[in-house]
């Protein structure tokens, strides 16, 4: 039996000391403002057991990390009919590129860089009643724990600098591929990735993409098919234009996010989520990849 408690304390123990910590994102103010020393890890496994470290406790923004929940959540509701809106192979390129977008006519590389997101969420937007409520209802059920809510301050910051969203949403509705107002579309964008979550919180409603679908509470949210395709997304585009990278010291599907956060899975084992807000050159969390890297070295477990 692998002692999580044990690793998960040696890896907060030996990050405590790093000298380089990466960067704070600040290309969305309100981002900027974040304790660069912050660190937390939250590691659920197969039989709902519960570890953690420093600040796993502590919300934070979500960001890009939201981009699986809401094509998880458009996936269960159109099935196979999303793929012709958006493709599903890895971009290489940084999470707002737009070039290729042109290249592709409107048909985003996949849906984790943000111009598939706005894809997705313009499906989310067509097909629920009240799309910001019934979102977070829908997260809030699948973590039952109705505590967990948007930054509004976060979603306004993204808005008022949200420039080259903007654009690849409106080269998006130039292009037919976008159904609704770009205002509109972008407005649930903006909140998706101002999700406020703990990594306690982000392994729980992950633990359904290790768990074959199951959330922690045993209600059903995905089928096998389902799942397995969310975690290949996520294992080959979940890193910007790291996820070689990614794939090659972890091991592991996973996503991360401008805010810091990392979430990750081992299906059938555990799901796993860090947060350290300083990010690598790529835009990766930079402490984050090194506590998942050491996770999967000490446990020896991957899916390699
Ligand atoms: N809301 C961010 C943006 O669209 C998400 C960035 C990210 O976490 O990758 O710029």
């Amino acid at each position: 039996m692998i002692d999580f408690q044990r690793i998960l304390n040696e890896i907060l123990g030996d990050l405590s000391t790093a000298k380089d910590r990466g960067t704070v994102a600040s290309y969305i103010p309100e981002l900027a403002k974040i304790d660069i020393n912050k660190f937390g890890i939250h590691l659920i496994d197969d039989a709902g057991n519960e570890y953690s470290s420093g600040n796993s406790d502590e919300a934070f923004s979500i960001q890009s990390i939201s981009k699986v929940l809401s094509l998880g959540y458009a996936f269960s509701i159109v099935g196979d009919d999303l793929w012709e809106r958006v493709n599903v192979e890895p971009s290489g390129d940084p999470f707002n590129h737009l070039s290729l977008l042109e290249m592709e006519n409107g048909i985003p590389r996949n849906p984790l860089i943000n111009a598939g997101a706005i894809v997705i969420a313009d499906v989310l937007v067509s097909r629920l009643k009240n799309p910001k409520d019934d979102f977070l209802t829908y997260i809030r059920t699948i973590a039952s724990d109705p505590s967990i809510a948007y930054d509004p301050s976060v979603a306004r910051s993204e808005k008022e600098t949200g420039f080259r969203n903007y654009a690849a949403a409106n080269l998006l509705k130039s292009y037919g591929n976008l159904e609704n107002d770009v205002e509109q579309v972008l407005d649930f964008y903006f909140h998706q990735c101002a999700l406020h979550m703990s990594c306690r919180q982000l392994a729980n409603v992950f633990y359904m993409f290790m768990n074959r679908g199951k959330c922690l509470h045993d209600n059903k949210y995905f089928n096998l098919n389902h799942v397995k395709r969310i975690n290949a997304l996520m294992l080959t585009c979940g890193f910007y234009d790291e996820a070689g990278e990614f794939a090659f010291e972890v091991g592991l599907p996973g996503k991360s996010g401008v805010g810091g956060g990392i979430v990750a899975v081992l299906p059938n084992e555990f799901s796993v989520a860090t947060w350290s807000p300083g990010l690598n050159k790529k835009g990766n969390s930079q402490l984050g990849m090194l506590a998942l890297e050491q996770l999967t070295t000490k446990t020896g477990r991957s899916i390699f």
